[in-house]
């Protein structure tokens, strides 16, 4: 099943990738380890297929155990779970191109009670570097999964 792009978007995603890199997520790994997730070409290309954006299972479906393992454990030590939602209140701008840390951000939404500018929702919690840099206010965790929020 593949297609959804085009069907959704009207996109179709080009087949090829960087010679030497891994043909889903065009990273150079050992195909023995898990397809980077963060990879646009593999959000994308995993899309296309599936109809929904790919969580760090999918991307080492393909892998053994032992290496699942691996990662499992590594991404949580990271903070990664993929289990929460970390938001954040803009103080002092909107959303807009590097107003805003873009490494693990889930999704912008309106503030209903209009005392910040977007509510952000990011799948890792953000470092005070970040928050103060940003001008952010942490809003707590929501019990969520950012994988389908
Ligand atoms: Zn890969």
């Amino acid at each position: 099943m593949s297609g959804y792009l085009k069907q959704r978007h009207g996109m179709t995603l080009v087949g090829n990738t960087p010679p030497g890199t891994c043909e889903m997520c065009a990273v150079k790994h050992d195909p023995a380890q898990p397809h980077n997730c963060q990879s646009l070409t593999y959000q994308y290309k995993f899309y296309d297929q599936n109809g929904r954006f790919p969580t760090w299972k999918d991307a080492m479906e393909h892998c053994t155990q032992e290496v699942k393992d691996y990662w499992t454990a590594a991404l949580a030590e990271r903070g990664d779970r993929g289990m929460s939602i970390y938001r954040y209140g803009m103080r002092s701008r909107g959303f807009s191109p590097m107003c805003q840390p873009m490494d693990g951000f889930v999704k912008r939404e309106d503030d209903p009670t209009g005392n910040y500018h977007d509510i952000l929702s990011y799948s890792r919690k953000l470092t005070k570097t970040e928050t103060d840099g940003y001008e952010l206010d942490y809003l707590g965790e929501s019990s969520g999964d950012w994988r389908t929020a």
